[in-house]
């Protein structure tokens, strides 16, 4: 089998794993989605889920956040880690909505990754589940699965991991598949391919995942 025909098959076996590839925060639109993920940094989705209704409350759309008190939003974001930081690019990505982008998240990775706080993956994932575009989306779940399935391979100490595997992902994964094959990677890394033990012995994959088979 070939590298492209394993993903392929991957692809087909995580349907039927996850048939809910949803993402795991708690959205109405999709300012509050990039906020929530732009909050998710080093952070639990369960822990965003909690803070943000309290935070879309107060502030329930871009103009209330463009008007907040970067030191308001901060308090409301606390339990997040790095909340200083955090709240200045929350702010800081609703003003140049508003300013630069007709007050419309944008859909595009090249747009999106001028906000402040906003990375390649955070970006994907509003491409992938807002637009309904291409979305691979590299966070540590999938930098360890895919090299664990040999999907992906990168160096020890390479500067961009993430970049690396998502250029090597375009080429195995398509695009109409991208967005929900990371959400069922999320679901598998929690389920059973955690970065502490991987259950192959209970994984539906262990025929086609390279860790196993090798
Ligand atoms: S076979 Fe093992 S390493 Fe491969 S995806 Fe399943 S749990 Fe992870």
């Amino acid at each position: 089998m070939t590298k492209k025909e394993r993903a392929a098959a991957i692809v087909e076996k995580m349907k039927q794993m996850y048939p809910d590839a949803l993402c795991s925060l708690q959205y109405n639109d999709p300012l509050q989605l990039l906020i929530a993920v732009v909050l998710s940094a080093q952070c639990t989705d369960a822990r965003v889920n909690k803070v943000t209704p309290a935070l879309f409350a107060r502030f329930p759309d871009l103009d209330a956040f463009c008007e907040a008190d970067v030191e308001e939003i901060g308090e409301y974001i606390r339990s997040c880690g790095f909340y200083n930081s955090k709240s200045k690019n929350i702010s800081g990505l609703c003003k140049m909505i508003q300013s630069e982008y007709g007050g419309k998240v944008p859909d595009s990775i090249e747009e999106l990754t001028k906000l402040p706080g906003v990375g390649r993956k955070t970006a994907n994932l509003i491409c992938g589940d807002v637009y309904g575009k291409d979305g691979y989306v590299v966070d540590t779940h999938m930098i360890r699965i895919s090299q664990r399935m040999g999907l992906c391979t990168v160096k020890e100490n390479e500067s961009n991991p993430a970049l690396k595997i998502e250029m090597q992902l375009r080429k195995l994964i398509p695009e109409s598949e991208s967005s929900d094959f990371c959400h069922r990677i999320v679901l598998h890394g929690r389920a059973l391919c955690s970065a502490r033990k991987a259950k192959c012995e209970q994984c539906a994959l262990s025929d086609v995942c390279k860790q196993k088979i090798k």
